[in-house]
């Protein structure tokens, strides 16, 4: 037997070498359903099957990466490269490129984000005249997502009296109305939102027999991970893909899945037998993962779920220790708990912060953690929320490029027509977007044609529109023969972005600026990476697809150590040694909002599941007595998840909630139960921030913290050193002109000075940026 083959037991084996036939592996958390996965494509290649032959869909592209890197140690590098494995996002928006022009697309169109999507249906409402407050934007987005998820078109809408009712009925008759019009103004737009990227593949494939009649017999294997968590859209794509040669394999966990708020369907499972002939069933049992207590706890509460299939978990690994319970008063105490944690373990094992995660129900969660960790110098990562490519200046930069690829893009040129300001405004955008409606064509294309419509816009804004024009026609003659690097760089000089930033000598604007050249850094590894690989050039549309679909996940750098934060839908299928799982109280895990139902409440309990079964040597549950809530001080009660653990695989760091029991402040360290007084000197008293309190950004941390305090040294021009100024000074700015401190605060590197300038402005700058001088 081949070597890799004798890395997995029997149970795992017999599904790697089940070749054809579809097939199926049930299985609990960290029983090796992924590794199945993994090695079956080796094992195929093996037999002889071209890896151009074998699709394989996972839950993020780093999932797939590394399944990518594991195949190619096997079978060996050039092999593996041919593989098609990725997102069915990814893949399919790839696929539709090539076949973009039957669906009337151009082959560069627009992956529009969420927030792309948000934007414009947000100008749809404000256009129709109707009430933002009965019509939420964010709302009407995801209702938009579950029509499209659900294969629901316009026309299909339309045709459905429940639902047009259903709408009527929740007092949005415009709901239809706005549907349509976001669609046709993505078509117009050149641009497909997420949804759309497995909508428009399954009109492709049941309207071009041609077409499904080609993947079918280019995707001889499909290969599907965390098929629990998969839709009726996805699920439509894979059925036709393997229709031919039904060489399907789908691998997953009932227990765990937890994105039916998102259209996922557990029923792709539990019909898998019925829409296949002769389905192999294959089960996993033994957990390779978590230590005993982990295993079996996890498995006494996913018990309690009466919606699932027996299945049995089982672990030959090491009993370790039980799960540590912490109780706090307050969200800022819990983040020092978790902070100090950390911190003592990688004292005590000589551990890697990567080791580490912290897990919350929700994103806004992860600012008390943070701040703790900042405090303790302990670098960490936040994955999701507001990612780095949605920030506004980074967004600003991109959207330039998107331009550039793709000129009909009005979510971009909304974004960047007047920035830097040149003059153009809203009125002139307005008349510029009721013509594109008009003549059925995108904004671009009527600023080209300005000459030939009768539009009321002076001359002098008439130039200005040509100038803009004329400026993306010249970046796209640069994006011929540059590559992504070389033209994002140029783009950010030419328009003026980031001259706009470096002249604000505000804080604000020095952390955009230094995110701008962070794009632009990424733009460089990127172009640097993609030139190693045969089929790609480093071309700035490869970037911003990318970009597009990168998953927060994915902005992972795997040699990177730093403590893992992200919510635990986010960490599905990875594991870490040690797991913080924080805000363990009622309503917020589970939910308030999905307790309304059984169905509701087992979906935050898979969840649970989820969370617990991510560790592999120990668990934390943490909770609080008190939180901000919906900026509410309020009582909090300990989540009913930890009470349905059974009471042997739990340690109580601190007694129990309980209404005699007088609370005595807990210091950072005390993992051990042990209180060291040396340490208690060190700690103020507990007090809690409100949550809406941002502290710095990460980029102007580490770069305050590579500069030494130096409170003597000059500053601006070499004429005004902080310690010169004081309220009352008069000073001059390059660019705002001359002024009168009005304010000093924070120190050394932090030290900002309020500064009303006489043309009126009131700013507050970072001293250590600003160029000032003392007049
Ligand atoms: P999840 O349900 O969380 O996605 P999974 O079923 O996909 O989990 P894997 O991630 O494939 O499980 O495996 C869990 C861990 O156990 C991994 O670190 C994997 O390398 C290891 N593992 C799996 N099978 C074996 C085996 N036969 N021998 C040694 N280690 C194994
Ligand atoms: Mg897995």
């Amino acid at each position: 037997m081949e070597k890799y083959l004798q890395e997995l037991n029997e149970a795992q084996r017999a599904p790697v070498l089940h070749v054809d036939g579809p097939l199926m592996v049930i299985a609990g958390a960290g029983s090796g359903k992924t590794r199945v996965l993994t090695y079956r494509i080796a094992y195929l290649m093996s037999k002889g099957v071209d890896a151009f032959n074998i699709l394989s869909l996972t839950f993020t592209n780093k999932a797939a990466r590394e399944m990518k890197k594991r195949i190619a140690d096997i079978v060996g590098n050039s092999e593996a490269k041919n593989l098609w494995m990725g997102t069915f996002h990814s893949i399919f928006a790839k696929i539709l490129r090539f076949e973009a022009d039957k669906l009337g697309y151009p082959s560069n169109f627009t992956i529009y984000d969420t927030q792309d999507s948000q934007r414009l249906i947000n100008a749809i409402i404000k256009e129709m005249g109707l009430d933002k407050d009965v019509y939420k934007y964010k709302q009407v987005q995801s209702r938009i997502s579950s029509y499209k998820n659900s294969l629901i078109t316009v026309k299909a809408y339309f045709n459905n009296p429940d639902l047009v009712e259903a709408d009527a009925m929740a007092k949005r008759p415009r709901m239809g109305d706005i549907y349509a019009a976001y669609v046709e103004r993505c078509f117009k737009a050149g641009a497909m939102d997420f949804d759309d990227l497995l909508l428009k593949t399954n009109e492709l494939l049941t309207r071009f027999p041609e077409v499904l009649a080609k993947y079918q017999e280019r995707f001889r294997y499909i290969l599907v991970d965390e098929y629990q968590d998969t839709n009726h859209s996805q699920y439509l794509i894979v059925r036709a893909l393997s229709d031919k040669f039904q060489n399907i394999c789908v691998v997953g966990d009932d227990a765990q899945s937890i994105y039916a708020f998102r259209g996922a369907n557990i029923n792709n499972i539990m019909n898998f037998q019925r829409d296949y002939d002769d389905v192999k069933v294959y089960r996993l049992e033994q957990n390779y993962r978590s230590t005993k207590n982990i295993v079996e706890a996890a498995n006494s509460v996913i018990e309690k779920n009466k919606t699932r299939l027996d299945k049995v978990v089982w672990t030959a690994n090491e009993e370790g220790g039980k799960i540590k319970v912490n109780r706090s008063i307050t969200d800022a105490e819990e983040g020092r708990f978790v902070a100090g944690s950390i911190f003592e373990t990688k004292m005590q094992h000589q551990l890697a912060n990567n080791r580490f995660a912290v897990l919350y129900r929700t994103n806004s969660q992860s600012r008390a953690i943070e701040d703790a960790l900042r405090k303790r110098d302990i670098p960490y990562r936040i994955y999701g929320g507001l990612s780095f490519y949605q920030r506004k200046e980074i967004k600003d930069v991109l959207s330039y490029l998107r331009l550039v690829i793709n000129p009909k893009d009005e979510e971009a040129l909304n974004r960047v027509i007047n920035f830097p300001a040149r003059g153009i405004g809203q009125t002139t955008l307005e008349k510029l977007t009721v013509a594109a409606n008009h003549y059925k064509r995108s904004v671009f294309e009527v600023m080209e044609h300005l000459d030939k419509i009768d539009l009321k816009i002076n001359a002098g804004t008439r130039r200005k529109l040509q100038d803009f024009v004329t400026m993306i026609k010249s970046f796209q003659i640069t994006a011929q023969s540059a590559d992504a690097f070389v033209l994002a760089e140029h783009v950010a000089k030419k328009t003026g972005i980031l001259l706009e930033f470096k002249k604000d000598g505000t804080p604000e604007g020095i952390a955009r600026m230094e995110n701008v050249e962070e794009l632009l850094n990424g733009i460089r590894d990127f172009v640097e990476g993609q030139q190693e690989i045969d089929d790609a050039t480093g071309s700035i549309a490869e970037f911003l697809e990318d970009v597009a679909l990168a998953t927060d996940l994915d902005n992972d750098t795997s040699d990177d150590d730093r403590v893992a934060l992200m919510t635990i839908h986010l960490a599905k299928g990875l594991e870490f040694p040690y797991v913080y799982i924080v805000g363990m109280e009622e309503d917020l895990f589970p939910s308030a909002m999905s307790m309304n139902t059984r169905s509701e409440l087992e979906e935050e309990r898979r969840l649970f599941y989820v969370a617990l079964t991510r560790a592999e040597k120990q668990a934390y549950l943490t909770y609080t007595q008190s939180r901000y809530r919906w900026g509410k001080l309020i009582d909090a009660e300990p989540s009913r998840f930890i009470e349905e653990i059974d009471e042997k695989f739990l340690e109580y760091l601190t007694p129990p909630m309980d209404s005699s029991y007088r609370y005595k402040p807990m210091i950072d360290a005390d993992i051990f139960g042990e209180v060291d007084k040396s340490k208690l000197r060190l700690n103020k008293p507990v007090s809690s921030t409100p949550p809406d309190k941002k502290g710095p950004s990460e980029n102007q941390l580490r770069k305050l913290r590579k500069i030494k305090p130096d409170l003597g040294s000059p500053v601006g021009n070499g004429n005004a050193a902080p310690s010169d100024l004081s309220v009352g000074s008069r000073v001059a700015h390059s660019r705002f002109g001359n002024g009168q401190v009005i304010k000093l605060e924070g120190a050394g590197n932090d030290r900002k000075a309020e500064i009303k300038f006489d043309n009126g402005e009131l700013k507050k700058l970072l001293l250590r940026f600003a160029k000032l001088d003392i007049v």
